[in-house]
């Protein structure tokens, strides 16, 4: 029988072992997962009130209720267990790890008191156990989201949006009591080219503007280039974006808006200003201007500089995948080098058992619903492989975990059932467990009562 590992409990996981039950219903999946709990960016990533992209997990606990699947959280492979062992006890092994920390912008300033990464914010709000002890000031008036993607309006909606709307969510409770505290008015988001080449799409900017009590002003002239106007020839995702902007810039304002979010086009970091204690005070933009042909113009900065005040920025840049200790990686795109899913190292020379799926692939760019075809892909490659890999070796995993207390699918269900229902006494969706001390703990009561 085949036995596949699954390293990483995201969509491109799940995605992954759907695929492989489809084509290979008697096979066996084990699953680790470095975290407590199942999910990836489902869990940590998805904004609060976009809980019904959530519900996505009830597809996933199907897959995870195939007899022959089993889940190993808080198993770090690569710490805990090494990704050769793991090579040794399977015929295949599916990298499906993510991209688990964010670009960096590399401007003067930028790791000062008050300077954040998008990754550190979200993660914080939505109870991922690393960012737990983050602190956000928001006690200042203005904050400056730097990027135009949709994680960058994320965190510009959940800034902006009524306190009272986000805590019926699963954000956590130390969110919203430092959003109910948050002094915030205004909210730059920044972009370093024009609305033709802004990341975000229409459903994310459209929801900004129908948040309660909140005004979205657009600050640049809508007036497109011929490369524009060809990009937005090419792309509804352009089209749908301008006419967008174009009626924020011609709808009324609210008079007195308890939050503004100012959209900024053509306007690049360059330095963010802090105090004698390190503290952030601004930041610094220099405009730009578009250089280069219709779908691939670039940003240059001009002599023309701005100061925008604030205490407090959010660096929402991308994500960028890290390394795993003896597999290959490709340091310019921070991705795995492979061929149609199959790991190959920067020759082109395949890499044992090894393959890869999600954004540690492809990098970090896509929907959801984008991993389950790159997830077919990779699996696809690895049934063809099988054949030419050895047999592993037949121990079981759980004896090569021995000494490590691992969460089974099952203890998640437990954990899930917990979430809630404390939720429900909450008033929310759910009460997040938000680290493996607290889910240990929540199994053991658990077992007892
Ligand atoms: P993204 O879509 O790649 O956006 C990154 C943004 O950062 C772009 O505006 C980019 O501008 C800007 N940027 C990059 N380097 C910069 C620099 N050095 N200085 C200034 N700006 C810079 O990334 P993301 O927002 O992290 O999203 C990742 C993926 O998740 C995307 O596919 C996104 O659609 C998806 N996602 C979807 C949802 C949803 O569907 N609701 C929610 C969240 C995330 P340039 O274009 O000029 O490079």
């Amino acid at each position: 029988m085949t036995r596949i590992a699954i390293i990483g409990s995201g969509p491109s996981g799940f995605y992954a072992a759907q695929e492989f039950f489809k084509k290979e219903p008697d096979g066996y999946i084990d699953m680790f997962e470095r975290l407590p709990t199942p999910f990836g960016l489902l869990r940590g990533g998805v904004a609060p009130d976009h809980q019904q992209m959530k519900t996505l997990s009830k597809l996933y606990d199907r897959i995870a209720s195939h007899p022959n699947f089993r889940f190993f959280g808080h198993v770090h492979v690569g710490k805990d267990v090494s990704i050769d062992t793991i090579r040794r006890h399977y015929h295949a092994v599916i990298l499906a790890v993510g991209a688990e920390t964010d670009r960096r912008l590399g401007i003067p300033g930028d790791d000062c008191v008050g300077s954040h990464t998008a990754t550190e914010f979200v993660g914080w709000y939505n109870g991922h156990p690393d960012y737990q002890s983050r602190v956000f000031n928001l006690n200042a008036s203005v904050a400056v989201v730097i990027g135009q993607g949709n994680v960058a309006v994320d965190v510009v909606r959940i800034l902006a949006k009524p306190v009272d709307d986000l805590a019926k969510t699963d954000i956590t409770d130390t969110a919203i009591s430092a959003l109910r505290q948050s002094r915030i008015t205004d909210i730059y988001m920044i972009g370093r080219r024009g609305p033709a080449q802004a990341a975000f799409t229409e459903l994310e900017l459209t929801e900004l503007g129908k948040l309660a009590g909140v005004t979205v002003v657009v600050h640049d002239d809508l007036v497109l280039s011929d490369a524009d106007s060809m990009e937005m020839a090419a792309s509804s995702k352009v089209r749908k974006n301008i006419t967008q902007l174009e009626m924020f810039k011609a709808s009324s304002s609210i008079k007195t808006p308890q939050k503004t979010i100012h959209l900024m086009f053509y306007s690049s970091p360059t330095r963010i200003h802090t105090d004698a204690n390190g503290h952030i005070t601004g930041i610094q933009c220099t405009k730009t201007a578009l250089m280069g042909e219709a779908g691939s113009q670039k940003a240059i900065l001009t002599s023309e500089t701005y100061d925008i005040p604030c205490g407090i920025v959010f660096r929402s840049i991308g994500y960028r995948g890290v390394p795993l200790d003896g597999v290959p990686f490709n340091e310019a795109t921070h991705t795995i080098p492979h061929k149609n899913g199959h790991v190959c190292d920067q020759n082109g020379q395949l890499f044992g058992n090894v393959f890869v799926t999600g954004w540690i692939k492809r990098g970090p760019s896509g929907v959801i619903g984008t991993n389950r075809s790159d997830s077919i892909e990779t699996v696809t490659t690895c049934l063809a492989a099988l054949p030419t890999l050895p047999d592993p070796h037949p121990l079981d995993t759980p004896s090569l975990l021995a000494n490590h207390r691992y969460v089974s699918y099952a203890d998640w269900q437990k954990l899930d059932a917990y979430e809630q229902s404390e939720g429900i006494k909450k008033g929310k969706v759910r009460d997040k467990v938000t680290s493996a001390k607290e889910a240990f703990a929540v199994l053991d009561n658990h077992s007892h009562s």
